[in-house]
């Protein structure tokens, strides 16, 4: 085979992706894509279904999560940080991560329910609207209200929906419960997973990495995270700030930190196509060397 085209980053119906899992794989077939990672939110629901439908279509899948975590900021006293973890070949019945993730989605829940009924004071929209586009035990989240505002023409697209009522630092936003990123980074650790920081350089309010436009401060930052089980950076991703990745790759290199590239595809929910960044198969090899918890399902020959 020629080089292979690996997206380690992937939404489907379990999380707040549109594609159910079987969906996911023949779309990744049809763009030409070898392997996928399967990083649905807070959940492993997705993989069983991606792992048979991949088998038969010749599909490579990475089983994984996108955990989600929050950073405190040095004083504590502004709202906590979403960061996004992804975890790579975990163990999906280690115990300490199941009730980790129960705990997230439950939260999670509660949340959507308060965001919506904030909006509901200003806009024509209800909980039930919400709830029936979220596949049963999916982990809810805000692209589950931003399509219901886009079908009810509220707001033109998806984007729309985010600048305007969804935004994690707007009045109808409602922060969820999540673990700080050192006891994310335990979890994924301790359940045989290999650590990737998720678009590290993406701003909804901050970088999740601090001091992204200094080098030598860069660097402390990603060793002490490093040292808490930090294996790898998301480097290519389209939300990445452009004018720091160098900075990012420079310093990712000089720590011996893997560096992904991903689409993180959400099917109709967001514009990112699969495959539109990719990882290297050598980055690749060293997050197989290093998953102790589940195995990947290496790309086949068609069996049917
Ligand atoms: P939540 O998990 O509920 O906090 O929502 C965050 C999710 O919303 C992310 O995983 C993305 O899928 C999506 N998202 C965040 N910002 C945007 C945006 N500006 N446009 C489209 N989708 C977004
Ligand atoms: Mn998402
Ligand atoms: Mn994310
Ligand atoms: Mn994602």
């Amino acid at each position: 085979m020629a080089e292979l085209r690996i997206d380690l980053h992937t939404h489907t119906t379990v999380s707040d992706g549109s594609d159910t899992p079987s969906d996911l794989v023949d779309n990744a077939v049809a763009a030409g894509v070898h392997v996928i990672g399967l990083t649905d939110h807070d959940t492993t629901a997705g993989w069983a279904e991606a792992f048979q439908v991949a088998q038969l279509r010749g599909l490579g899948i990475v089983p994984g999560i996108e955990l989600s975590a929050q950073i405190l900021d040095d004083t504590g006293h502004t709202p906590p940080l979403s960061v996004h973890l992804l975890g790579y070949l975990v163990d999906p019945d280690n115990a300490v991560m199941v009730d980790e993730l129960a705990k997230i989605r439950s939260h999670r829940d509660d949340r959507l329910r308060l965001m919506v009924e904030r909006l509901a004071e200003d806009l024509d929209i209800t909980w039930a609207e919400v709830a029936d586009g979220i596949a049963e035990g999916a982990t809810p989240g805000r692209p589950h209200i931003a399509t219901v505002l886009v079908r009810k023409g509220i707001v033109k697209d998806v984007s729309e929906a985010f600048d305007h009522y969804l935004a994690s630092h707007g009045r109808y936003h409602v922060p969820h419960y999540a673990p700080r990123l050192n006891r994310a980074l335990e979890v994924i650790t301790q359940a045989g997973g290999v650590a990737i920081l998720a678009h590290p350089l993406s701003g909804d309010r901050r970088y999740a990495l601090k001091h992204a436009s200094h080098a030598d401060l860069l660097i402390e930052e990603l060793a002490e995270l490093q040292r808490q089980g930090l294996s790898g950076v998301e480097i290519h991703h389209r939300e990445n700030a452009p004018q720091h990745v160098e900075t990012l790759r420079d310093a990712a290199t000089s720590l011996g930190l893997i560096q992904t590239g991903s689409s993180d595809y959400h099917g109709d929910k967001k514009p990112n196509r699969l495959g539109e960044h990719l990882t290297d198969e050598v980055e690749f090899q060293k997050i197989l060397d290093r998953g102790t918890g589940h195995p990947w399902l290496p790309p086949g020959d068609t069996t049917a």
